[in-house]
């Protein structure tokens, strides 16, 4: 094993288990070998780290705002100072090539640049609203809050909540993904060098229980979750029941409207880097094209730039065997049901890591609606084009889906980019954009059963997720007459 046993990080320190513990191994899916065990923690150990964040609460929430993102200024700076090794260990534990793991760190860079602007956008608010009589809104922290994190982006999807949450004043625990636990150690170590009190962050590992017991725990105040819709319901349905305030982000199956007038070069790019782009393993990554009428031009550029693709060198494996077994299965299944296979990945194999869960960029047309690779989530590089005659059936076939997290049209005309932006049922929309997610300071986040809650996980609409408002009333002026408010 290249790492040691894993352990939890509480009180600013890395800490044995408390019991004899059962472990998972960590396997790097580049080469199918084991990198290390991660323990799966129990509710006392989890009951241990909040006990621990509870305690440091006063102490930094009590520090004014300007002082605390200071620590951040400085964990900016670490990240970008050690980014050749965190990407690595990205790399390492979830496969993604270099390039891309190297985009998400400096991406926890961005998330963390944000986090220290803070105190410039949320200075409260006050007015006086009669005679000496002033109202004043403030923004308090929340407490002890958790962050549950999916396997995609080991290290940008804690930086979703950590910079914000903290910077604002609460005390968190992450719990990572037990199939990639290895950055939130060198999370952790990067927040203490850039001097963060122990106890206001700590890494609590495992799975399931762990889960449960973050959403039962009574000193929890919120929490978030990132991860599929399946596992999202249920920490929703659990945290809220509780009486928790939680944000749980889902699955998702992103539609892409491609219309005859799309710039072909561009639109065929953008497609297949959306599609292929962490393996597909992204929730906001391209997975139906809906081609409208005659774009035949633009489906064969796209299968040209997806098939010069080099697994192991463009495209990294997808994250276990059990997720490859499953893609293929979803193609198998489309292809007996009639669909046609134009680029097809199932046979990948990159010479000296026979043993890695690599599939190349895969392309299935001729899907209809009504298949199940339509309509669920495939999560690995597998782009279906649907035929549509018009923009309105398009949209029809976008709106139909149980999810709503991106979509976006190609197109020259303005008119129709308008309206898809108007009438697709998601909560990130992109013209001519493979990607759209948002960037700082606008806010990450879906619609339907892309996102249980009300809000955004990232920038702005983080805010109030992470706060509660105090609204205060004074009057000092014993002058100011009697008025309506007395
Ligand atoms: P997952 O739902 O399997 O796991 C997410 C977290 O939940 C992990 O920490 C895991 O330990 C925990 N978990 C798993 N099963 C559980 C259960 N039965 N009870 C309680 N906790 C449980 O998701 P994943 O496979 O790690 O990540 C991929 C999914 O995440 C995809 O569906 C993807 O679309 C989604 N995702 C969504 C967004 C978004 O912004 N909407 C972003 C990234 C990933």
């Amino acid at each position: 094993m290249k790492y040691a046993e894993l352990r939890n990080y509480v009180g600013g320190a890395f800490v044995p288990p408390a019991a004899p513990r059962s472990f998972l191994d960590v396997y790097n899916p580049s080469s199918g070998d084991v990198i290390s065990r991660v323990p799966l923690s129990d509710a006392a150990e989890l009951d241990a780290a909040v006990r621990t964040a509870h305690e440091a609460f006063p102490a930094w929430s009590g520090l004014p705002i300007k002082e605390r993102v200071q620590v951040f200024y400085r964990y900016k700076a670490l990240l970008e100072q050690h980014i050749d090794e965190l990407a690595a260990l990205v790399t390492e534990e979830n496969g993604k090539i270099a390039s891309e793991a190297r985009a998400e760190v400096l991406k926890a860079a961005e998330l963390t640049e944000f986090a220290c602007s803070l105190p410039q956008i949320t200075p409260g608010e006050v007015l006086e609203v009669s005679r000496g009589v002033e109202c004043r809104i403030e923004r308090f922290p929340l407490g002890v809050v958790a962050s549950i994190a999916p396997f995609n982006f080991p290290n940008m999807v804690p930086h979703w909540t950590i910079p914000n949450a903290i910077a604002l004043g609460n005390c968190m625990i992450l719990k990572p993904s037990e199939l990639v636990p290895l950055s939130a150690g060198r999370i952790a170590e990067l927040l203490k060098e850039a001097g963060l009190p122990a106890g206001v962050f700590q890494v609590v590992h495992g799975g399931r229980e762990v889960v449960e017991a973050i959403c039962d725990h009574p000193d929890i105040a919120a929490v978030s979750f990132v991860g599929s819709t399946k596992v999202a319901k249920i920490v929703y349905r659990r945290a809220t029941s509780n009486l928790k305030r939680c944000l749980a982000l889902g699955g998702a199956k992103n539609h892409l409207i491609v219309m005859p007038d799309a710039d072909r070069e561009m639109a065929a790019s953008n497609i297949v880097a959306s599609m292929s782009g962490c393996a597909g393993q992204r929730c906001m990554a391209a997975s139906v094209m809906v081609a409208v009428s005659a774009t035949d031009h633009i489906v064969d550029r796209l299968a040209e730039i997806a098939r010069a693709m080099v697994p192991g060198k463009d495209i990294g494996p997808v994250i276990t065997v059990a997720a490859k077994e499953r893609i293929v299965g979803y193609i198998d299944e489309a292809e007996a049901r009639g669909a046609k296979v134009i680029v097809d990945g199932r046979k990948a194999v990159v010479a000296g890591r026979e043993n890695g869960y690599y599939l190349g960029p895969t392309i299935i047309d001729y899907v209809t609606p009504d298949m199940r690779i339509a309509q669920e989530e495939v999560f690995g590089p597998v782009l279906v084009i649907i035929r549509a005659p018009s923009v309105d059936r398009a949209l029809e076939i976008e709106n139909a889906s149980q999810y709503g997290n991106a979509a976006s049209v190609f197109t020259e005309s303005g008119s129709v980019a308008r309206y898809v932006m108007e009438h697709a049922s998601a909560g990130m929309v992109g013209v001519n954009v493979g990607v759209p997610v948002p960037r700082e300071p606008f806010s990450f986040g879906g619609w339907n059963e892309s996102r249980f809650g009300v809000g955004d996980i990232t920038g702005r609409g983080s805010i109030e997720f992470w706060t509660q408002a105090k609204k205060m009333t004074t009057k000092w002026n014993r002058d100011a007459g009697v008025n309506w408010m007395s």
